[in-house]
């Protein structure tokens, strides 16, 4: 049996709209397809007609800086990203991710987006973002007229490319395990922004990305955490956290971050945060990879040793 009855590979983001407004339906959009080839196969995705390809989108395939910010397009092979001159200073948090996704052959063609739109808690590309305060940009049919013109409010440059998108932060893109808020077969991820590291004489920013895995496998952690953090000499002037699976949903431990803003590293601190995440986290059990308790167990180690990575590289 035909997993699909037709397959379009658009060119442009404004072939892209067209082929979501006029081709068959259901639809969906197709990057690696490491994930989406295997749940059509077991039947873990609802079957489509049409598969929009969008690994040939140049907008989609762009990693370049735009004014103050990094722009990785969603069709962007994590395997890119690892290897990328831009990437590593400015996110150094996501190419350590990216490198650690599954093994070289699966990052040849897995796509950041892919990685995001399968909305995942624990995907280690995702949890890397989190922690960068990307945004994410949305190309969507409600905002591009059939005719591909763009229609309502969009950014500059895909007003040139007669789409019509949107952004918001990456924390909005996720409903539920699973579950991401774009709109099926009408809104595609054209990429991330994510703020160029800034440098100062009085402080400084870095990132770090680390996870726990069976030693055997090449799948998701069973544990993985990204931190973002800006140091003015001893002081931990800015945080971000983010913790995968910590909950039903990308997790920023929030509360972990309100404790370290502020104030200086030292361990009566470090065991106050580690208490507020425990306290805000939900680590679930998931069948093959390890019980809620043991992410409990196992957190404060990976938690201590990603915050004292970045504070030693902001340093
Ligand atoms: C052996 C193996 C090991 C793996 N190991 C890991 C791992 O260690 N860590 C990890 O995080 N993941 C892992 N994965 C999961 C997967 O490879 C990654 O999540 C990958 O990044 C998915 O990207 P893709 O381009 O292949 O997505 P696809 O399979 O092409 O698509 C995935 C989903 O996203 C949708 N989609 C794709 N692109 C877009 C877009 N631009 N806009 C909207 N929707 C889109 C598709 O419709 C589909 O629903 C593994 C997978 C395999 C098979």
């Amino acid at each position: 049996m035909n997993l699909w009855q037709n397959y379009v590979r658009p060119k442009t983001l404004s072939e892209a709209m067209d082929a979501f407004a006029h081709a068959p339906r259901p639809l969906a959009p197709i990057a690696g397809g490491t994930d989406l080839l295997l749940d059509l196969e077991q039947g873990r995705h609802s079957p489509v007609q049409t598969l929009i390809d969008v690994t040939s989108i140049a907008e989609m395939t762009a990693l370049e800086v735009r004014g103050d910010e990094l722009f990785i397009g969603a069709s962007v092979p994590v395997n890119r990203i690892v290897l990328d001159p831009l990437a590593v200073p400015h996110a150094q948090a996501l190419t350590e991710a990216c490198n650690l996704i599954a093994g070289p052959q699966v990052r040849n063609v897995a796509t950041l987006g892919g990685n995001v739109a399968h909305a995942l808690p624990a995907a280690d590309g995702t949890i890397a973002l989190l922690a960068l305060d990307a945004q994410a940009e949305i190309a969507s049919l409600a905002l591009s007229g059939a005719d591909g013109q763009a229609q309502a409010v969009e950014t500059e440059r895909s007003r040139r490319a007669g789409v019509g998108t949107y952004r918001i932060p990456f924390k909005d893109l996720f409903l539920g395990p699973g579950k991401s808020s774009l709109k099926q077969g009408e809104e595609l991820l054209v990429g991330f922004y994510i703020q160029t590291l800034k440098v100062s004489k009085t402080f400084r920013v870095s990132s770090c990305f680390k996870r726990i895995m069976r030693p055997q496998g090449v799948a998701l952690p069973i544990l993985n955490c990204a931190v973002w953090i800006e140091r003015e000499k001893d002081v931990v002037k800015d945080i971000r956290i983010a913790v995968g699976p910590g909950g039903g949903t990308p997790f920023r431990a929030a509360q972990a971050e309100d404790t370290l803003r502020g104030g200086p590293l030292n361990d009566a601190i470090f065991d106050s945060a580690l208490e507020a995440l425990l306290t805000q986290a939900q680590f679930r059990t998931s069948a093959r990879r390890a019980s809620a308790d043991y992410r409990r167990h196992i957190v404060t180690g990976l938690f201590k040793d990603v915050i004292e990575s970045a504070w030693g590289r902001a340093g």
